[in-house]
């Protein structure tokens, strides 16, 4: 148990200021939902964008429009090593996962499995598309992977729930695919308590998804409260000061990845784009403050834990650094020397995909060895804004000589 400054592994700062926007937006109504979508269109280059109450229920919207626009096929493919809300929204949205491995060097797709993959005829006659996904911010390389994809009518949609901002000149992630989304949640970029951005220019998805999204319901009553509630909550406990307070009760299991397919699909309020009335300058805010922290970590950690990023990209504003550390035992050294400190490390995603237990059957008898290994290895660092320079070098502090320069 702890008591005292404890940070958590990401954080988007919500400011009291703008739970006040957000009841302002509340009684703005529709328009303030109107302005945020016009903004987005705008920052991202995009003709459509569609406003809803999580990433995971983007990913679904996304999966339904595109089984509607081609009915005979019916799956998705992911790589083995990812959050766990993707394969949720593909089995919500009645579709097939199939998996390809990761490469442990970058956590993109394994482009050698890829590429093994698209060649059997039996695994491209049914695939409705591919999901690149930046994790943790790292940018997933769509171009290479465009390149591989073997029949046209196999789409790409984007992953970008964790990297809204993040991309070059030539183009924002979340824009690379036919369609892409972000996630508002809390722990992303960007947060509004919780929601989802889905962007396209393709007008034949924009018109299938319209259709969904014009029957995907509002927040009940009481999911409004509750949203208003979490928003104050969320404020006031995700700040270091206070985060070791919400810890305490392990029924809200914080930190923890659950396998839900059960999440509610909404149409994002009033309330929440109304939080999100000064984004702009937040997410500007935060990703210059990530970049920072996360350049810090890549020049203090030695060569061999650090990613290396695909052609085109500098180093990008990260929501969690990712330390590449190749085995189990050593990720246990490293937890046990920070162990109570609240320092904000933190492994990630228990499991590969095709190790989840509800989806256990679903694998039987494949094998995803660098996804398997690697969730069993990987420790992230906390680069998000609560991050002090005193927290950085705490942490160098106790990490010891292993994993720094020399
Ligand atoms: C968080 C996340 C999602 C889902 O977003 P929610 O808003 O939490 O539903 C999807 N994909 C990835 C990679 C994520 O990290």
């Amino acid at each position: 148990m702890r008591f005292g400054r404890t940070l958590p592994p990401a954080a988007s700062p919500i400011y009291l200021r703008d739970i006040f926007s957000g009841i302002r937006g509340c009684l703005q109504g529709n328009k303030e939902t109107e302005r945020f979508s016009a903004e987005l269109r705008e920052y991202f280059n995009v003709q459509d964008c569609f406003l809803v109450s999580s990433g995971k229920a983007a990913l679904t919207l996304i999966l339904q429009a595109l089984k509607d626009l081609a009915p005979e096929r019916d799956e998705v493919l992911i790589p083995a090593f990812t959050c766990y809300s993707v394969p949720s929204a593909i089995l919500r949205a009645g579709l097939k996962i199939r998996l390809c491995d990761i490469d442990p060097g970058t956590l993109d797709f394994n482009f050698h499995d890829l590429r093994k993959y698209f060649q059997a005829p039996h695994n491209i006659s049914r695939l409705l598309c591919v999901v690149p996904i930046h994790l943790f911010g790292l940018p997933a390389d769509v171009s290479r992977l465009r390149t591989l994809i073997p029949d046209e009518n196999i789409l790409v949609v984007e992953d970008a729930a964790q990297s809204m901002g993040g991309g070059s000149e030539k183009g924002k992630l979340g824009t690379l695919g036919d369609v892409g989304f972000c996630s508002l949640g809390r722990g992303k970029a960007l947060s509004t308590v919780e929601g989802g951005i889905v962007l396209t220019s393709r007008e034949d998805i924009a018109a299938k998804i319209h259709h969904r999204f014009k029957k995907t319901p509002s927040y009940t009553l009481l999911e409004h409260l509750k949203l208003i509630i979490n928003s104050v909550l969320l404020s006031i406990f995700q700040h270091p000061s206070l985060f070791w307070f919400p810890r305490l009760f392990p029924s809200l299991k914080i930190g923890e990845t659950i396998f839900d397919v059960e999440f509610k699909v909404r149409k994002l309020t009033s309330f929440q784009a109304g939080l999100s009335r000064s984004w702009k300058s937040k997410l500007n805010d935060f990703q210059k403050k990530r970049r920072k922290r996360t350049l810090s970590w890549r020049s203090s950690l030695e060569r061999k834990y650090i990613y290396e990023l695909s052609d085109n990209y500098e180093v990008p504003a990260l929501i969690r650094f990712p330390v590449k550390i190749d085995n189990a035992k050593a990720r246990e050294r490293v937890k046990k020397r920070i162990k109570n400190m609240g320092l904000g490390i933190m492994h990630t995603y228990p499991d590969s995909i095709n190790k989840i237990k509800e989806l256990k059957n679903y694998f039987h008898g494949q094998n995803f060895p660098f996804a398997e290994e690697l969730s069993k290895s990987i420790i992230t660092f906390p680069v998000h804004p609560f991050v002090s320079q005193r927290d950085i070098r705490k942490i160098k502090e106790r990490l010891g000589p292993e994993l720094l320069q020399s």
